[in-house]
């Protein structure tokens, strides 16, 4: 085995054996990866949140005052309970031609190589730099690296491009939709079953409300904006939770709904946003009221996130990629990143990491070493153009 493969997977080894779900604190990692990388004299900036339980990382190796390019992963991980695990969830288990452990997916093994690569990337960043952003929260919305972001958006200077290395199985993907996710509470009024009219019955309401977004998400499939390059290729409303009710013979007065929109990245979610608003506060709200003035339909905001954009601006990013993973062909993603929201403060990005999101969130999660060695080659040769400090060059 080569030696960057050998540390890679021994960093893996210990990054699987941290609980670094997005319910539990991520700064036993980060004060793993910190240590490691003042082991070579990095030091690393830590970017908490307002609990101060978590954390985002970055740190940069070479000149600090030059923009270079950035390497981005999510600390965080999915949970895994209940999942048929076969081999310890927490222990990196090692098979012939692959390793299987938690979220070695999604995406640990992308962290591992990255850090294993360190040492070589400290002897070729003499005069471009690269950039390590490691972030919290991820999974549950693409929270954390907002903070991290905010400050860099802010800094004299910025990454020049960030490849983040979410599972494409090292196919470079330009472009992903956005997402946005609301709870809706319906708050009616409760009552005797054999009482309908004067009772607001909040079940009903939300039924109302997800059969309109039904409708809203059939027109968008046959007549809205169409981009061939996503599957499916249109923007997407589905409603992904609905209750409401506590026994047959009382009129439910509290009932919620909780929906999603994902949306392509030339579509405006808010215009789906806008109309389901004004059906809620214009049909729905006033019919409740007119029996019981404090009903109401209150929304929150669950996941905000932008769609990644192929930006023919940052088609050097593009070949830079592409030529580093030996693979001329783009693809875009069915699920999100932390990519758009890079994109919006100004870094070209695109997503390019080991194995395929098939593999996540999964029981017995594993990573091929066949896929490690190709995100290691991968990195060798980012390192070979940060040598050369011709990042942009065609
Ligand atoms: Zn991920």
């Amino acid at each position: 085995m080569n030696p960057p493969l050998a540390s890679a997977l021994d960093i893996l080894e210990r990054l699987i054996a941290f609980d670094s779900r997005s319910s539990e604190s991520n700064l036993p990692l980060v004060e793993y990866v910190r240590g490691l990388l003042h082991g070579y004299g990095i030091e690393s900036t830590l970017v908490p949140d307002a609990s101060g339980t978590k954390a985002n990382l970055y740190a940069t190796i070479g000149p600090r005052d030059k923009p270079g390019l950035c390497l981005s992963g999510h600390t965080d991980v999915v949970p895994a309970a209940g999942q048929p695990w076969t081999v310890p969830a927490f222990e990196m288990t090692r098979a012939a031609d692959r390793v299987l452990g938690r979220r070695v997916a999604d995406m640990k093994r992308f962290l591992a190589v990255v850090l294993a690569m360190v040492p070589r990337f400290i002897d070729v960043a003499r005069q471009t730099p690269v950039h390590l952003a490691f972030s919290y929260d991820e999974e549950v919305g693409c929270l954390g690296v907002r903070g991290l972001l905010s400050r860099l958006k802010d800094a004299p200077v910025r990454p020049l491009a960030c490849i983040i290395g979410e599972p494409t199985s090292m196919q470079v993907a330009v472009a992903h939709k956005g997402k946005r996710a609301y709870r809706c509470c319906v708050e009616g009024l409760a009552g005797h079953s054999s009482l309908t009219h004067l009772g607001v019955n909040a079940a009903d309401f939300a039924a109302e409300l997800t059969t309109y977004l039904r409708r809203i998400a059939r027109d968008l499939r046959e007549h809205g904006p169409r981009d061939p390059s996503f599957e499916p290729p249109y923007t997407t409303v589905h409603t992904g939770r609905i209750s409401g009710g506590i026994a047959l013979n009382v009129i439910p007065d509290h009932a919620e709904v909780e929906f999603e929109i994902r949306n392509l990245p030339d579509d405006d979610p808010q215009a789906v946003v806008d109309a389901a608003r004004r059906y809620t506060e214009q049909t729905l709200v006033p019919e409740m009221r007119a029996v019981h003035a404090g009903s109401a339909i209150e929304w929150q905001s669950l996941i905000d996130y932008p769609a990644l954009r192929d930006q023919p601006v940052d088609a050097w990013l593009k070949h830079l990629a592409c030529s580093a993973a030996r693979n001329p062909e783009t693809r875009t993603v069915s699920f999100g990143s932390e990519g758009g929201l890079f994109q919006a403060i100004g870094v070209p990005t695109v997503v390019c990491g080991p194995g395929s999101i098939e593999q996540a969130h999964k029981a017995d999660e594993y990573v091929t070493l066949a896929q490690l060695s190709r995100c290691l080659d991968f990195m060798e040769a980012l390192a070979g153009r940060v040598a050369a400090g011709s990042l942009q060059a065609a």
